[in-house]
């Protein structure tokens, strides 16, 4: 058996002021054939790096293809795009013939002239190996779960939990179900729902928690043999944006069917149920230094990279500054130029300087005050689960009681090594801010004593009748009151 694996990938926020191009993909992950590294899975780079260490054992010869990624931001551009593509697909056909496909996608990629980047790598994909050849596909929830990819894949499996922990495991399923229909064991067929709804659920809260326990308990039972369900990415403004479940049966449609449905129709009946609440800045704030325990968490989740914001909203850091506060830290706030300069003056240093506030009207203002620098340190990382994520040269800054942590590579915050990297012990301190919508409960869940989310005006709006779609299909819930589900799609 021969296997081709790649990776093309990031999330897109079609409204995000940061356009994307080749240079954000070669700054976060960018590894051409057998230059992968073997420590741990990069972002969306599962399926090679689990291939790769069961090749041997399960007697599979693998052809690795290039590995793409960049930190959520806004479209890409359309050329860099291609030629990420083309570079994928000339490795495939000099890889031919081929039993199975492994794909390392995110599922939210957008470029100048495709909505559906996903579809289209698939439907090339496809038109190349054939259609005897097992084409799997590992997306995030956080995707767009379109026809055109239904169409081309025969196996798509997407992480269950969020924050995403489960990457290697899921990774480890898309790989179980290709070899099992190459060795004639299954025949997998997909169904899917679209519950036609935009919505947040993070599966650390009930009811999700619950949900996901569930639908991991019906894998492997039943003729079920996979279970996902597309949050939907709120932010990328596509045709087919929106919650959808989707079932892999062994061969009997109806068995899929059925239980797409019923998880379909459950996930209607939670509209409006599953997000946590978020309170205004100084309400967030006021609650944390009430709390009688520390460390008290605060997200920032309007300003998270990881949704493509610019991580460089200001809000809350001024809060915290004016109201006098000590005894917190705050992180990470993107500003290569301000880190540089840090770099410049040296550790130690107490330096005028202006961070922060940049990118867009909803990063606010800048921050001019004197600083001091508690650490500095070059091409740092921090953890994601079992991944490891780039934040490049970062500098921690004391600004009257807070200290801050600014990074030259955009990304939010997952690890507790933003913090740890640069002296700063987040366990220590009252008020611990990151900004992050959910992935940080990975790793700061753990030592949080209370955790508040709180919205600054960075620009991932929480309700979505706030976000300018144009080209969502329209009715759809919480936009349209009168947007029942579609149902069955696929
Ligand atoms: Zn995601």
């Amino acid at each position: 058996m021969r296997l081709f694996t790649a990776t093309l990938a990031t999330e897109t926020n079609t409204f995000s002021p940061l356009p994307t191009s080749l240079q954000n993909y070669k700054e976060s992950v960018f590894f051409r054939p057998g230059e992968h590294p073997a420590d741990a899975p990069r972002m969306c780079t599962a399926p090679l790096f689990v291939a790769r260490k069961r090749a041997e054992e399960e007697g599979f010869e693998l052809v690795e293809g290039s590995c793409f990624a960049a930190s959520p931001a806004g479209t890409t551009n359309r050329a860099d795009y291609e030629t990420m593509r083309d570079e994928i697909l000339d490795q495939l056909k000099a890889a031919l013939p081929l039993d199975g496909v492994l794909l390392g996608l995110h599922g939210a990629m957008v470029a100048h002239g495709y909505d559906d980047v996903e579809g289209d790598i698939i439907e090339r994909v496809r038109a190349i190996v054939g259609p005897k050849c097992v084409i799997g596909v590992e997306l995030d929830p956080h995707c767009h779960l379109t026809l055109k990819r239904l169409s081309g894949a025969d196996i798509i499996v997407l992480y269950k939990e969020f924050p995403h922990t489960d990457v290697v495991d899921r990774a480890e399923d898309v790989l179980d179900l290709v070899l099992a229909t190459l060795r004639g064991e299954i025949k997998p067929v997909m169904s899917v729902y679209d519950c036609r709804q935009i919505q947040s659920y993070p599966t650390t809260l009930q009811p999700m928690r619950g949900l996901v326990d569930r639908i991991k308990a019906m894998e492997g039972k039943d003729g079920i043999l996979s279970v996902s369900i597309a949050h939907c990415f709120p932010y990328g403004d596509v045709p087919e944006l929106g919650t959808r479940v989707l079932v892999i049966a062994d061969g009997d449609k109806k068995t899929a069917d059925a239980l797409a449905t019923t998880l379909g129709e459950e996930l209607v009946s939670l509209r409006g149920k599953t997000r946590p609440a978020a309170l205004d800045v100084a309400a967030g704030i006021a609650e944390g230094m009430a709390f009688n325990d520390l460390p008290v968490v605060i997200a920032d989740a309007a300003d998270n990279a990881g949704g493509g914001a610019p991580s460089d909203n200001t809000d809350i850091l001024r809060h915290l500054i004016e109201t006098g506060i000590e005894d917190a830290c705050l992180g990470p706030i993107w500003d290569p130029i301000a880190v540089r300069l840090c770099f410049d003056a040296g550790l130690g240093a107490r330096i005028s300087l202006r961070f922060g506030g940049k990118i867009a009207p909803s990063s606010g203002q800048p921050v001019d005050a004197e600083v001091e620098i508690l650490g500095l340190q070059r091409d740092a990382w921090q953890s994601f689960g079992p991944t490891q994520v780039s934040v490049g040269d970062c500098a921690a800054i004391r600004v009257r009681g807070v200290d801050a942590v600014l990074i030259a590579n955009r990304t939010q915050a997952t690890g507790l090594e933003l913090f740890t990297n640069l002296g700063i012990d987040p366990t220590r301190k009252k008020i611990v801010v990151v900004k992050s919508t959910n992935h940080f409960m990975a790793a700061y869940g753990p030592i949080a004593k209370k955790v508040i989310y709180v919205e600054s005006s960075g620009p991932l709006r929480r309700d979505p009748c706030k976000v300018p779609y144009i080209k969502v299909q329209r009715p759809i819930w919480p936009l349209d009151d009168d947007a029942p589900p579609r149902g069955l799609i696929f």
